[in-house]
């Protein structure tokens, strides 16, 4: 086997390899300069069928998890890449961070040793549970974390014996078509099969729909928002669903406040707080709520006054006069928090990180989920308010809370009470897939469909072999 890297010559030139619009697609018979990327579903749901055909006939686990070796290692090599490209295209998140997002999905996402065989033993004979493929998946990858979604999804995937279309966001394209065709290359040359990993070339919802009826795809796999989870599961297929958090954070009045306040800013300006794990609103104890801001302050954040958060609630958010309901202006996702305080006239370093302001509970910055670095702090009176109010912004979402705190009662009762799929306690949102904590990583959190931090596993189906006697 040639064990070369592939790192592109192309890459080098970031202009060329970002031109996705320029490239010339000869069709489907080995078909685009990016390996992988078919400009109809069809073309890339059939390649990614042969692929997976040979891969479940003539490759061996240890095979698997050797291509999964190759794609972790040109993720490695490409995070600068990466981070840049996602960054030139949506415009959203931060450099330097996307690069650890890429290190983190690179490392520590789970390969073959997540799967298990279930046996059992006896003077009737054996019987043995095999975790085996679906055969192709049909996975759909948000704008916030295209390319890092993409490559945790194709090493769970490949990992448990599947290939896996992508319908990735368009607002992500070539970013996508980039990482497929990594990957292809990375699989190739270990001498894996090509179009393992497909993507469709220019998304939309009609390659989506096409993916979702066509007989070969057994399993889809959707990480992004509430309108993309609900099309799957009426899809009639089984899903799995990672959608929206809103996650809430409460700082009772045990804590250990100043690193609570540092540890808190570093989640939520995390990538500009794009991830869907990111702190999204603080409910404090009122005795130790000055205490927090100070030490949220000593670390590149900025506080604004009751004027300045009506202008940015008008800046970012837009109010259906009907249904009083807020939806966020995309245009700001994931921008940086300097351009924020700019728009509204307040003075700040290069160096800001974070928005904060104090809000009632209700308040839209504490009911949506913004993906921006702005984060709202209510005061509450106790574990019992901070709690309810918790509930309230978290919507049921199943997703991802935190909590600082040094009393047992109240670790153990607001993680029943919330019952979301991450839960940390005294640390960051990143701990929650596994970064400066134990446990492995992933980049789609199903706390809709319930399989959790997804992994190979969950991308099988159980098959009983029985011999008898
Ligand atoms: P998005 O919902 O706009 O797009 C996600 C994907 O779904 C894209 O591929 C898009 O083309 C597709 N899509 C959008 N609307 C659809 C619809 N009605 N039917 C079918 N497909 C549709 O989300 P985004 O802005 O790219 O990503 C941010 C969202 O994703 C946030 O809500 C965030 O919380 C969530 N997210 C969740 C996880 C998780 O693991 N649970 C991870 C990352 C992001």
């Amino acid at each position: 086997m040639n064990n070369n890297l592939f790192v592109s010559p192309e890459t080098k030139d970031l202009k060329l390899r970002t031109n996705v619009e320029n490239l010339k697609f000869k069709g489907c018979e080995g078909g685009s300069t990016y390996i992988g990327v078919f400009e109809n579903a069809e073309t890339a749901i059939d390649e990614a069928v042969n692929a997976q055909k040979r891969l479940s006939l003539y490759y061996t686990k240890e095979q698997r998890e050797k291509i999964i070796t190759e794609i972790r290692k040109v993720t490695l090599k490409n995070k600068e890449i990466l981070a840049q490209m996602i960054l030139e295209e949506t415009h959203m998140g931060r450099y330097e961070d996307k690069i650890l997002k890429h290190e983190l999905v690179a490392k520590y996402t789970p390969g073959t040793e997540d799967l298990a065989t279930t046996a059992w033993s006896g003077d009737n004979g054996l019987t043995v549970v095999e975790m085996s493929p679906y055969g192709v998946i049909g996975a759909i990858t948000p704008s916030t974390n295209p390319t890092e979604t993409i490559i945790c999804n194709s090493i769970g995937m490949i990992a448990s014996g599947n290939a896996v279309v992508f319908n990735g966001h368009p607002g992500a394209k070539k970013c996508v078509a980039f990482a497929v065709d990594m990957i292809n290359r990375a699989i190739i040359s270990c001498g894996g099969p090509r179009n393992l990993v497909t993507a469709i070339k220019n998304p939309t919802m009609e390659s989506l729909d096409a993916i979702i009826k066509h007989p070969a795809i057994k399993l889809l796999c959707g990480t992004g928002g509430p309108g993309m989870v609900k099309t799957l599961l009426s899809s009639g297929k089984k899903s799995i669903g990672a959608g929206a958090g809103n996650p809430p954070v409460i700082v009772d009045d045990t804590a250990d406040i100043e690193k609570a306040g540092k540890s808190i800013i570093e989640g939520c300006s995390f990538d500009n707080n794009l991830p869907c794990i990111a702190e999204k609103e603080v409910f404090v104890f009122e005795n130790v709520a000055d205490d927090l801001i100070k030490n949220m302050l000593k670390n590149n954040a900025v506080i604004i006054n009751k004027d300045q958060v009506s202008r940015l609630v008008n800046l970012v958010l837009q109010k259906n006069n009907e249904t009083s309901e807020y939806t966020i202006n995309k245009k700001w996702v994931g921008k940086d928090a300097k351009l924020f305080l700019d728009e509204i006239d307040v003075e700040s370093s290069s160096d800001v990180r974070c928005i904060i302001c104090e809000v009632d509970a209700d308040h839209p910055f504490v009911m949506t989920e913004l993906m921006m670095p702005i984060l709202p702090i209510v005061r509450v009176k106790d574990i019992d308010e901070a709690i309810k109010y918790a509930k309230i912004a978290e919507q049921n979402r199943k997703h991802s809370a935190y909590i600082y705190s040094k009393n047992i009662e109240n670790l153990n009762r607001f993680e029943k009470e919330i019952d979301t799929t991450i839960f940390v306690k005294n640390a960051k949102s990143f701990a929650g897939v596994g970064y400066g904590a134990e446990g492995f990583t992933t980049f789609t959190i199903a706390g809709c469909t319930g399989e959790g931090i997804t992994s190979a596993r969950n991308f099988t189906r159980q098959r009983r072999c029985v011999f008898v006697g």
